[in-house]
């Protein structure tokens, strides 16, 4: 975030690039380049001593061609709006290419929540939407979790939109718990679709997965989920995961040679992703520091943890084995990178179609409530299977078309139907 390279600037210039692709006319790549609306505003909370401490807040719509705007809401301390810029043009982006008919929207609050007790948690969300709730709404914008945020906080902040507005609106925002609005399949919606990704783009490179090999990097909801959907719905091996270590600030890898078993692991690991390494260790695991995973003899490189950590230097570390980077997380490589990769012929599974899972249950949510009727683990998992499979091969044609690789591919199909969905309103 702050101190880092302007993500708002790096999201306008990849736009930029494919703009100059598709030739875009522009005055339209002008409209594209901006978010349509930004709400800049300050929330008043009591806090529990008394005392009243005003946070600093934002959403960003930034298209609504296609539908209402999406994306979730941050509490970080170091939220800037050109953050928030660049997330809600990439929700845009990411909604696009899975064909969901939502644009990009996202919100943040600078707060560090962990600061917070839960009765000012809860103030600061309904906060939140007394300031916004006329500019939200389920044909609107759709708020959802994000970094500091939880289903309980997308709990309040429904309720209070329902206060508001007079009735019961489940679907203003997505993430809700089970049993108050939420869907299932939600928690392993982004690790399985970031699988299903993987699936398809191994029967293109024509690989057997029950022959190949994955390290993770990470174990949070989305590595775990990608650790499960490649051993029990692939079954391939994963020899390794990571996680960081809040107690020796350090990164851990986590391997066996011979497989890891995810679930087992999973049972060992607290709400914040970290695995308790004594007892892996008791159980035949091989504990490293550091980022040992991208070196680990692999054939697929699952980066589920942070932005930027196949840069410069580690994108050197790649075992020559790896044909295959499945991008869990938002921005784990960066164009440094991105070009060594495409160099070495390894193929790239771009973060907004690798990673849109998520936000395919989360318009499964929305879609449940309003109809009032909701879906079984199976179904939900079943559609969202259809729906990313094809949204891939949307992209796999695209790259062979056009020779361009597959981030380029997933930008250029994704531009496109914005263009195209503005062009049908008649706004250019
Ligand atoms: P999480 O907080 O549940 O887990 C993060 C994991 O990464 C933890 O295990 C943590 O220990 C580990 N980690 C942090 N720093 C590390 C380091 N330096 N080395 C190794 N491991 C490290 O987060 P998540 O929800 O799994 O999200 C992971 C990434 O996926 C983020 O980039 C997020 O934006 C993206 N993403 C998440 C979703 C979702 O639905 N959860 C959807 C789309 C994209």
């Amino acid at each position: 975030m702050a101190g880092q390279t302007n993500a708002f600037e790096m999201a306008q210039r990849q736009f930029d690039h494919v703009a100059g692709l598709l030739h875009l006319d522009p005055q339209v790549a002008e409209i594209l380049r901006w978010p349509m609306r930004e709400f800049h505003f300050r929330i008043p909370v009591r806090m529990d001593d008394g005392s009243i401490r005003v946070f600093e807040g934002f959403r960003v719509q930034h298209n609504d061609a296609r539908g209402p705007n999406k994306g979730g809401i941050r509490f970080h301390p170091a939220e800037t709006i050109d953050t928030v810029r660049a997330l809600a043009m990439w929700m845009t982006w990411k909604c696009a290419v899975a064909d969901l008919p939502l644009g990009g929207g996202k919100g943040g609050v600078i707060v560090d929540p962990a600061t917070l007790s839960t009765p000012e948690k809860e103030r600061l969300c309904r906060g939140y939407i007394d300031v916004m709730w006329r500019n939200l709404g389920p044909r609107t914008d759709v708020p959802a979790p994000d970094v500091g945020t939880t289903p309980q906080m997308m709990g309040w902040m429904m309720d209070e939109y329902s206060k508001l507005v007079g009735q019961y609106t489940p679907g203003v925002i997505t993430g809700k718990p089970l049993g108050s609005g939420g869907s299932m399949g939600r928690t392993e919606a982004t690790g399985f679709g970031v699988i299903y990704t993987v699936r398809e783009a191994m029967k293109h490179l024509k690989l057997d997965p029950a022959r190949c090999r994955a390290a993770i990097q990470g174990f949070g909801n989305v590595a775990q989920y990608a650790a499960i959907g490649f051993t029990e719905l692939l079954g391939g091996k994963v020899v390794c995961v990571s996680y960081w270590d809040r107690d020796d600030r350090c990164p851990y890898t986590v391997s066996k040679e011979d497989g890891i078993d995810p679930r087992f692991l999973m049972s060992i690991t607290d709400q914040y992703g970290t695995i308790n390494k004594s007892q892996a260790s008791a159980a035949g695991y091989r504990i490293e520091e550091g980022g040992e995973w991208i070196r680990k003899e692999a054939d697929v490189l699952i980066p589920a943890a942070l932005e930027g950590q196949i840069n410069a230097e580690t994108v050197q570390l790649i075992h020559e084995r790896v044909k295959l980077v499945a991008e869990g997380a938002n921005g784990p490589t960066t164009p440094e990178a991105d070009e060594v990769l495409r160099e070495r012929g390894i193929f790239v599974l771009p973060d907004f179609l690798c990673n849109a899972g998520g936000v395919t249950v989360s318009y499964f949510e929305s879609v449940q409530n309003d109809m009032n009727y909701y879906w079984s683990k199976g179904e939900a998992l079943s559609r969202l299977d259809d729906k990313i499979t094809t949204a891939f091969e949307g992209v796999l044609e695209m790259s062979l078309q056009q020779q361009v690789s597959m981030r380029d591919a997933a930008y250029m199909v994704a531009i496109d139907r914005v263009v195209k969905a503005m062009q049908l309103r008649g706004w250019i």
